[in-house]
Formats: C-alpha cells, structure tokens, sequence
C-alpha cells in the first residue's frame, strides 16, 4: 500500500488528535513523513578551534572581565563582555540586552549560542543560557523544531514521526530515477528522511536535505513539463506561414541594426508561430533593451500569415505611444493599425469596433478595453501583451478566447530571476533579452537625504538651463493617498517657482485622461522642462531630451520601480542622472538605496531583490502561483533548482519517446493524477 494512502490513523490516535493534524496538512503517513522541521535547535558545544567563520556556535566559559555596555541613540545598546572559554578569551556581543549586564558577573559561568566571527573571535549572541537550570536544559540539544499548533506538542509529534518510521519506514519507496540518484550520489530516500527528523549531525543533515531538495524540485519541474505536453497536445495551434525574406527585409530597413540578443528572441519567436502549438511565451527584457521592435517584428509575421494580431499595454498614454512607434516600423508594408482604450469618444471608438470586426484593422493597439469591450476580432492570430504583470492571467485567457488558439507573448521589463521564472511560469517558454543596444549610456544615480532637497532643485535648474528635461517622481499609494497628492502639489509649487522661467508640470492619477495626455504631449515637445508625476506607469514614455531623473521619497517603491523609472532617462545619447532622496528607516530601505546606486542592470537587481525579500515577498504571496515547497528555498537553493530542471526535461522526454514499456513507475503514476492548476491558464 502507498504510505500516501495509509491515513496517520494506523498508528492509533484520537480522533482529537488527528483533527489537530490535519489542520497542519497531515492526513496520511507519507504527510507526515515529509512533515519536516523548520530549523533545528542545535545547542552542542562547539570546538571553536574548528568553528568556521560565521558558523553558528554554542560555547560554554568564564566571565573573566566586567561586561561593559555601551549606547547607541536611545534603544540600541551593545553589550561585550570577555569570556575565557577552554585556553582562550573571547568576546561575546549581545545587541540591544542591556538589562543583561546586572545578571552577568565575573568569575561566574555562562553559555551562548550565535555567530562566530572568527578573525575578531567574537560570538554575536542569539541565545543566553545563564542559570545552571537553563544549561542543564539546553545544553548538548540538537533538536528538530516543528511547526505546531498550541495544543500539539513536539514531543509527542516527535515520537510519533518516529513510530511511523519504525512502523512503516521499510516501505518509503525510491522515487527518483536512478540515473539521478547514482549520478549526484544522493541518500536514498528512507535515508535522508529519516536523518531530517533525527539528524545525526550537520554533515547528515546536508545530505539528508540536498537530497530532499533534488527531489522536491525535480518532482515539480516533472510535473510542469508533463501538463505542458499535454497542455500542448490540447490546444493546437496556428501555423503561421510567411517568407522569411521578408521579415529580412523589414529588419534590414530598421534605422539601427539589432543587437545579438533581439535576433535570437526573435528567432525563438517566428519559430513558435510556424510550429503547430500554441505559442504561450514569456520576453523578458530590461528597460530600453528594445522590445518593441521585436513585437514589430512577431507582428509582422502574424500579418503576413494573414492574420490579425493585438497588442495590449497598461495605460492610454502607452497605447497612443506603441501604436506610433508600430506604426513607425510597420506603416511603409501597408499595415492598418487601430488604437482602442477605454476613453474613446462613441463615434471613434464604433469606427474602430467596425474596423476590428471586419479585418480592416491589420493590428489594434488597446489598454484592458481589448478584453472588457464586446470586441470581436476578425482573425485573431498573435496577442502581444507589455508589462504582463498587469494583467491576470484570467484576463490574457479571456483575451485568448476572442480568437481561435492564437499565439501569446507577453514582454515584461522587470525581469524575474531567470530560476523563479522558470518554477511561476513554468508552462512558459522564456525569451530573454540580456543586453542592451550598442552605445547606450549607463545613468549615474546618487542617494541623497532630503536636507539637501534644495541643492537638488539647483541641480535639477541648471541641468534644464542647458536645454534638458527632468522628471520628478513622488510616490503616491491609496492609503495616504491625500497627503502623497499634496505633496506632490507643493513640490510642483516649489519647482515653480524655483526654476521659473523654466516651465514645470503636473501629472497624476485623478486626472482625465485628455488632462494627462494634454499634459505629456506638453512634455514631449519641451514646452514643458519638468515634470512633476505621482503616477509610475503614465511615465512608461520615450522623451530622449530627458536626462534627469528624481524620485522624492525613494524608498517608498520597491527596487523594481525604481529601476523602471530610472529607465526612463538614458535614451538619449546625452550623459542622464538618477537622484534618490530618501531617509529610509529600515535596514532594508537603505539596502535597497545602495542595490540602485550600485547597479544598472535590471537582472542583477532583481537577483537582489530576491535575495532581499525572498520569493513569497517577491512576487506577492497572492498572485505568485508560487508553490508550496516542503523543503526547497527558492532564494538559495536555485542550483538544484536549475539542476532538477534539466533532468527533468530530459526524463520527461525520454519518457515520451519510450512511452511507458516498462512496468509500474511511482514517478509517472505521481504525474499522472497530478493537477497543479495554477500553472495553467
Ligand atoms: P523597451 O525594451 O524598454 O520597451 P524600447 O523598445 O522602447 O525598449 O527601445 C528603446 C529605444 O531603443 C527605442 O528608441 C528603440 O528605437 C531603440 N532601439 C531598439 N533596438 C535597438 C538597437 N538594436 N539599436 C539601437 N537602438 C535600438
Ligand atoms: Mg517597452
């Protein structure tokens, strides 16, 4: 019987019990198996002869010198004090514990547990054990810690793990190919489970959890190939065909030529039109990586196979923007292009229903109207949609559905790590844009606090005196949303008159639509110099004569805001600047000052962000889809992650091309009854 099947109930419990369990997600033994701990207490004493730099350790020793405390402000303290700890004196470090420092005494004895800094021989302290009582107790642990609710206690979860494994542990069965096992030499799977309930030591405990890791991630990337076969068998697609010197032609009269990177995103994707399949593909680019063009391209294409195609943006402003560029690119090959937003007069907005329907409209450009109007298409064949971050993945299918299996790609400028992308998207194929045109400029971006505000205005003057433009940022969020407005009011006020004659503007989001454009096409042309905006998105614009950006109060946007508003500058081939003002509070806001004024690379930042507030955090928890890992840590364990996902691809494949001669496959079974809804539309 497979221990999934085998409720925890075999193992004689209450019913009271096992509702307790449940509520933590534990129904069958197999559950409970894999119910692993979250950290380990491990309160061993260490030999700090052998101790590596920024281990943790637990050391037990004499006071040998008054501990001495100092302030920092009026909550941070720093509390050292000296202790002899076999044949040598180290320092232990207590933060912000001053009421220690009476309980401590010469002469007397005391363990700690922390960070060993090895060159300063210094243990920054995360537990004290200071009665004799408490090191009794502590001391020599090293214990798996559970998640548990109030009523359940550990040791009894523990002692039942450890039944079941008496029980029931000469059934865990080998679930990974061999080849893989073999080929990593990892713990077999009884192994490594049981050594992460009762680890031996911290070597075991590695294997034990490099195994589980490899295991979980490799199962997952399984899974996401098996539905993506089948999702491919599904839906059939359109096969696209055009003339190849055509497309050549197109990109030959482009006024620059492309970069290595746009040519083979661009091969990835005229190969997914031709194919059969439905082309469901990510673009991912950093800003000013020249994505565009690349839709103008897959557009064209789409056009010459004889079919519509769409492009969806996030704002009007946009909208107005993509169709002049496509139109630009695409005007001189005969192509009609239609805009369509939600703000459209009747009259020109039915003129443009008509065209759609009939097919006179070769491409339509639109904000959400695209999905949220009666629109009919004529033949739909490719939807493009930018920033695909705005738009649910609901509200792509809906978009979809309008047309006969047309080809999907979505470009994003924000790019998620390439591990994390391939785990949320993982239904996806990725395209990715890693280098930018020849001879762009890198944005020199300085962080500032906000007592020097004025000298930035004169910054900010002069730079528009010598015939550049500017824009000034502040952040405007829903819940202080009236203070942000009037902020961003008395900054436009300010600059006003601070800058005059020079010509300044305001832009934000409770304005019309025609206000906000009135006031962008102002900006354009130059006949404003300054742009005040709270809104982030309206300024996703190419204004070249733009050299500077400033962003009041910085640290209220997060790290890939700020780098896509960075981007905004930089278009031209003038030298631009980036001002961050900003009086961060949190470790991590003043991290994420430096992250931008270190880096000007979109991937790299991301990398960062990541690491920063681990993927949960990252994508935001809700629209994620990201898995529930019992084990694997997306944030640090993406080797195996890229690891686990070759193999899979090549066992998957493998699997197909044999089609199942052999005999009952835990493995395939476990893919074929799974539904992991989430990674499909
Ligand atoms: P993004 O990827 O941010 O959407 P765009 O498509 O708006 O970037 O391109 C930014 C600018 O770079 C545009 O002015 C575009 O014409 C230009 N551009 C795109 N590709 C190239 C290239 N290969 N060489 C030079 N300039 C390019
Ligand atoms: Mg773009």
């Amino acid at each position: 019987m497979n221990l999934d099947q085998l409720p925890v109930e075999t193992l004689g419990i209450t019913e009271e019990k096992r509702e307790e369990l449940a509520r933590l997600g534990i129904i069958s033994i197999e559950d409970l198996l894999t119910y692993f701990p979250f950290r380990y207490d491990d309160f061993r004493l260490s030999d700090l002869a052998r101790a590596e730099n920024d281990e943790r350790v637990t050391i037990q020793g004499v006071v040998v010198r008054q501990p001495s405390l100092r302030w920092y402000g009026k909550k941070k303290s720093r509390l050292a004090v000296k202790v002899q700890v076999e044949d040598q004196v180290i320092q232990v470090i207590w933060f912000n514990q001053f009421y220690l420092k009476k309980k401590i005494r010469l002469g007397e004895t005391i363990a700690v547990s922390g960070r060993w800094n090895e060159k300063r021989k210094e243990v920054t302290v995360d537990r004290t054990f200071l009665t004799e009582m408490d090191r009794q107790k502590y001391l020599g642990r090293f214990e798996p810690i559970y998640s548990i609710t109030r009523t359940l206690k550990m040791k009894w979860l523990r002692q039942l793990i450890h039944n079941a494994f008496v029980k029931y542990g000469a059934q865990i069965q080998e679930i990974l190919p061999e080849t893989y096992v073999k080929r990593y030499r990892l713990l077999p799977r009884a192994q490594a489970m049981y050594y992460l309930h009762f680890p031996k030591g911290k070597k075991e405990y590695h294997q034990a959890r490099r195994r589980m890791v490899y295991e979980e991630l490799f199962i997952y990337e399984c899974k996401l190939m098996w539905l993506k076969k089948k999702h491919q068998h599904a839906h059939e697609g359109i096969r696209h065909s055009f003339a190849a010197s055509k497309i050549e032609a197109l990109i030959s009269n482009l006024p620059f030529s492309l970069t290595d990177a746009q040519q083979r995103v661009i091969q990835e994707i005229l190969h997914d039109l031709k194919a059969p399949v439905q082309m469901n593909r990510l673009l991912q680019g950093d800003v000013g990586s020249g994505k565009t063009v690349v839709a103008a391209v897959a557009l064209y294409a789409n056009f010459l196979s004889g079919y519509q195609g769409a492009l969806m943006v996030p704002t009007e402003i946009l909208a107005d923007q993509h169709a002049k560029s496509l139109e630009s690119l695409l005007s001189a090959y005969g192509i009609r292009l239609v805009v369509l937003t939600g703000s459209m007069k009747s009259k020109a907005r039915r003129e443009a229903l008509s065209q759609i329907e009939s097919g006179e409209a070769d491409i339509v450009v639109g904000t959400h109207a695209l999905i949220q109007e009666p629109v009919t298409f004529h033949r739909l064949g490719l939807i493009i949609t930018d920033e695909q971050h705005r738009f649910g993945v609901k509200q792509r299918a809906a978009l979809r559905e309008k047309g006969l299996h047309p080809d999907v790609l979505c470009m994003t400028a924000t790019p998620i790590p390439r591990t994390l992308a391939i785990t949320v998207f993982g239904e996806m194929d990725i395209s990715t844009i890693d280098e930018l045109p020849e001879g762009r400029q890198s944005v020199h971006t300085y962080w500032t606090k906000k007592d020097l505000w004025p000298r930035v205005i004169d910054y900010l003057r002069k730079e528009c005196e010598k015939g550049f433009q500017a824009y000034v940022i502040c952040p405007l969020i829903e819940e202080s949303e009236k203070i942000d407005l009037q902020n961003a009011v008395e900054i436009y006020e300010q600059l006003t008159t601070a800058c005059a004659p020079l010509r300044v503007g305001l832009l934000h989001g409770k304005m019309s639509a025609e206000e906000k454009e009135e006031v962008m096409k102002l900006f354009t042309q130059n006949t404003i110099q300054i742009l005040v905006s709270t809104t982030v998105v309206e300024v996703g614009v190419n204004v070249p004569n733009a050299t500077m950006m400033v962003i009041y109060d910085a640290d209220r946007f997060g790290l890939a805001q700020l780098h896509q508003l960075r981007g905004r500058v930089g278009r031209g081939v003038h030298q631009s600047t980036c001002v961050l003002i900003a009086n961060p509070k949190s470790e991590i806001g003043i991290e994420r000052m430096r992250i931008m004024v270190e880096s000007n690379d979109g991937f790299e930042i991301s990398r960062r962000d990541l690491q920063l507030r681990g993927p949960g955090d990252f994508l935001g928890i809700k629209q994620s889809g990201l898995p529930d890992f019992k084990i694997a840590d997306l944030s640090s364990d993406v080797k195996i992650l890229e690891i686990a996902r070759l193999d899979a691809m090549e066992w998957v494949n493998q699997i197909e091309a044999t089609r199942l001669t052999e005999k009952y496959n835990p493995l395939i079974a476990l893919l074929e009854e799974s539904t992991m809804v989430h990674s499909l539309d």
